[in-house]
């Protein structure tokens, strides 16, 4: 899944690529060394080069895309990418365009060991060569020339953040003359885009590999760590259950709560690391969702009664009677919700609504909603609230308690569902949490069996645990 960091790094990169063309019209870095009367043509073009890649496009793809352009822009008949691998010391082509159809089949299976292609191995940052003539010269292996065709051949070092990675070569079938400095200075102005597009993709990519090592991590850790926490829940009930005397009593209620804590931290931080990893799918199997909402508030009426809070629950306007989806998780963020109401509120009441908000194209898509009248949240914790680790109100933490990683989860699983979660809140007033599903509809045909009531929720729990709103 998309991680918002890298995200940012692909949206970083590619704005200091465009950022590096624009400042100074005429004065790229990658055309300074080159002085000449066109530069700013140049520019514009190199700037189309960069418009035209697709930032979130694979390192392949965006290498074949700057080779596309090389051989518009160039006029030349090919252009090839060369990468080199230093740990196994070879080159591969990377990307390929204009060379014959055999070459370009084979290209992403070929490679070339160092030493094999000269050319390649004499390239300088920022230094063009030119083969004019190129069955004449040794630099180039006279087998590829002839597979390529070509006549003569400008090749230009891929200068990127660690060095010399690899190279970018043009090669043209008739020109056999010298090269414009036009030519020379879009060759070098390509190379220089391509090895920026290069070194962020590999940024990113590494970001990826690290975050996914980060989530593969953390799954095994809280996996581990659930046995001896289980144990310790299980004894802490069993001593529980002896009619321990005081202060043993205290400490054995003192341990079971802690491990219930633990427990729930653990369970967050396998859901978050799952989620990151790619490894939570969803069920499809059919339910009531006024069932969702019913156990969920039953789940939680204890907790009200204890705060003497008033919880409601509503189902406002017609309701489908069955969908299909993954009730479970959809509980699951509806619970961390109302959870979340109820610890952030001392006073007054939580509000829960279900409606359909969208019946179309065989799904439904259902809108709960969690109001509270608590201590509310102010706008620059509404901005963080859904990254993960935070806490709004970290002077009350200890009062309060969490991990941070509630609504992290809840913005996880209602993207893995399609919909979206979002808040309204108001800093000593309350909060208002939103968030939508996408159920798919029962029947093949997409007929859609509603029952017309809307109104209160009749839970299966005393009248005295929960405020109905009427
Ligand atoms: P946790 O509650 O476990 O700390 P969450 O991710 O669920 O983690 O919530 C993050 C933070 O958002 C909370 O610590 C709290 O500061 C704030 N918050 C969440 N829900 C509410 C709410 N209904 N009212 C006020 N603050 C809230």
């Amino acid at each position: 899944m998309s991680c918002p960091f890298i995200e940012e790094v692909i949206d970083r990169g590619r704005t200091s690529v465009r950022d590096g063309l624009a400042r100074t019209p005429g004065r790229h870095p990658a055309l300074s060394a080159l002085p000449g009367p066109k530069e700013a043509e140049v520019d514009t073009v190199l700037l189309q080069l960069h418009d035209l890649i697709h930032a979130r496009a694979s390192e392949r793809e965006q290498i074949q895309q700057i080779n596309a352009f090389a051989v518009e822009a160039l006029g030349c008949d090919f252009s090839s990418t060369f990468l080199f691998d230093p740990d196994r010391e070879v080159y591969h082509l990377a990307g390929n365009i204009g060379a014959s159809e055999h070459v370009q089949r084979e290209f992403p299976h070929v490679e070339f060991p160092k030493g094999s292609i000269p050319i390649l191995d004499v390239l300088e940052p920022g230094r063009v060569i030119e083969i004019a003539d190129a069955e004449k010269q040794d630099l180039f292996p006279v087998v590829l020339l002839k597979s390529l065709h070509v006549s003569s051949l400008l090749c230009v070092a891929i200068d990127g953040r660690d060095g010399v990675v690899g190279a970018l070569t043009y090669g043209y079938r008739t020109q056999t003359g010298a090269f414009t400095s036009r030519q020379k200075r879009l060759a070098t102005g390509i190379a220089r885009i391509g090895a920026r597009i290069i070194d962020n993709a590999r940024l990113v990519e590494s970001y990826r590999r690290a975050s996914q090592i980060k989530s593969e991590f953390l799954a095994t850790l809280s996996h581990e760590l659930r046995t001896p926490v289980n144990v310790i829940l299980g004894m802490s009930e069993m001593l529980l259950d002896e009619g321990l005397e005081e202060p043993l009593a205290d400490f054995a209620r003192t341990i079971d709560r802690q491990g219930q804590t633990l427990a729930s931290m653990i369970n967050d931080l396998l859901d978050l690391s799952a989620i990151e990893a790619n490894r939570i799918s969803l069920e499809h199997e059919p339910f009531d969702p006024r069932t969702v909402l019913e156990q969920t508030i039953n789940a939680w009426a204890e907790t009200a009664r204890t705060k003497n809070l008033s919880l409601s629950a509503q189902v406002d306007g017609p309701l489908p009677r069955s969908v299909v989806g993954d009730a479970r998780r959809a509980g699951q963020i509806l619970s961390n919700l109302i959870g979340n109401a109820l610890k952030f509120t001392e006073e007054g009441s939580v509000e829960v609504l279900l409606r359909e908000v969208a019946n179309e194209d065989g799904t439904s898509l259902l809108e709960f909603t969690v109001q509270d009248t608590g201590i509310g949240i102010s706008p620059e914790g509404q901005e963080r609230l859904f990254e993960a680790f935070t806490r709004v109100h970290a002077e009350s933490h200890r009062h309060y308690g969490g991990t941070g990683l509630g609504l992290a989860i809840c913005k996880r699983l209602t993207a893995l569902f399609h919909g979206e979660i979002a808040v309204e809140s108001e800093v000593g007033r309350g909060s208002k949490f939103r968030f939508t599903v996408r159920m798919d509809h029962p029947t093949a045909d997409g007929t859609h069996d509603h029952d017309g009531r809307g109104g209160p929720l009749q839970p299966q729990i005393s009248a005295a645990t929960i405020h109905r709103s009427v």
